[in-house]
């Protein structure tokens, strides 16, 4: 039997460790190895490492035959200073576990161990810790690399702290959960010329005028209005001379979504408004357009057994089956668009103190949640694997 005293301990001391060794997107080495060398002492664990990177899958067969369920941390920390003054903050400036992600790494090695130590189960479970999620690659980066050809899971599960939520609270929603991003550059080619004789230009600042205004009409009369859609223009750039007409407007925005649907139809509508008005104009365009993050979309059936087991866990009270969609996006979406699944929230608040939002340089995962957080999961584990 494993001693679940020690094992509280060893999780804080774990995640104070990833804590003060912080690594950002595709550099997670250190992060990877240490994480590789906690699952080594952990019995009937088959560990394979390098994946997409740094990416590390620790496969757990239970005593039965049964479905097999991947359940995912994130590995990576933000390029932010650390403020807390924490006798385990950051010691590299630029490099900060401002989201939590030492908390995740650590509630699914907390996980591994309790399942680890007692395989009494019909199925498999598959421990995923993925690096890069920050800026949307690593799910991508392990897909890409096989991770579900090589490692087959049936259905797959993934968390996020919440510092704003009220300790031990679940929430999730079926459909969208968290928002796709998608970032465009549009570049507009005119004809520059001195601004007193605008007769002889093509004025590309005109033609965005127009854009500008035009693209909210795909929010208001393309998308769906029940849908929540965004296209927001964050950053315009000129030729840069006072008394000239530019030649040149670059233009740069994001865009938000919640199914691809509407992902594309902003991209297609986005194409076709600048092209025209270009035209119209006597301009020139080109437009980029990249879909960043895709939408998580929670899988029904997979929201029902987070729900069940969360409500025997927590209580019904404390669990919100229909919560509001978050405007952040998460890289979870590229598992969940390979094989069904369902990311959700878990409240963290400290009752008695400040709770300061991720990515704040004063945040800081709350130790307590280590616990809640791995037994969720081991119940959760057992729960569909019965
Ligand atoms: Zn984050
Ligand atoms: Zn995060």
């Amino acid at each position: 039997m494993i001693d679940k005293n020690q094992l509280k301990q060893d999780m804080v001391a774990w995640r104070h460790h990833l804590h003060e060794h912080p690594e950002l997107a595709r550099q997670e080495s250190d992060t990877a190895k240490f994480v590789a060398a906690r699952l080594a002492e952990m019995p009937n664990l088959e560990v394979v490492t390098g994946i997409g990177g740094h990416g590390i899958v620790a496969t757990l067969k239970g005593t039965g035959e049964g479905p097999t369920i991947g359940i995912r941390a994130d590995m990576d920390c933000i390029a932010m200073t650390e403020e807390t003054g924490l006798p385990y903050a950051s010691k590299t400036e630029k490099k900060m576990h401002a989201c939590g992600h030492d908390g995740h790494t650590t509630m699914l090695l907390g996980a591994a161990a309790l399942l680890a130590s007692d395989p009494s189960f019909n199925g498999t479970v598959r421990f995923i810790f993925q690096p890069g999620e920050e800026p949307g690659w690593g799910a991508k980066d392990m897909v890409e690399d096989g991770l579900f050809e090589r490692f087959p899971c049936d259905e797959v599960y993934g968390l996020h702290n919440s510092p704003v939520l009220p300790f031990g609270r679940i929430e999730t929603k079926v459909g969208g959960m968290n928002a796709a991003e998608d970032n465009f550059t549009i570049k507009i080619n005119g004809r520059g010329g001195h601004a007193s004789r605008p007769q002889n230009t093509v004025d590309p600042l005109a033609c965005f005028a127009e854009i500008y205004l035009a693209l909210q009409t795909i929010v208001s009369r393309n998308a769906t209005p029940t849908n929540a859609v965004v296209v927001s223009c964050t950053e315009v750039e000129c030729d840069g001379v006072h008394n000239a007409i530019p030649s040149h407007v670059v233009v740069r925005g994001d865009a938000r979504t919640y199914t691809l649907e509407d992902s594309a139809l902003i991209e297609a509508r986005m194409r076709e408004i600048c092209e025209h008005v270009c035209a119209m104009n006597g301009a020139t365009c080109e437009v980029t357009y990249t879909h960043e993050f895709l939408p998580v979309i929670n899988n029904k059936a997979c929201v029902g057994k987070v729900v069940d087991a969360a409500r025997k866990c927590f209580g019904a009270e404390n669990v919100d089956d229909d919560c509001p969609a978050s405007t952040g996006s998460e890289d979870f979406s590229y598992f969940a668009n390979c094989v069904p699944g369902c990311f959700f929230n878990l409240g963290t608040a400290r009752p008695d103190a400040e709770n300061f939002p991720l990515h704040n340089p004063h945040y800081d995962f709350n130790d307590d949640a280590l616990e809640v957080g791995a037994s969720f999961w081991d119940f959760f584990a057992r729960e569909l694997l019965k």
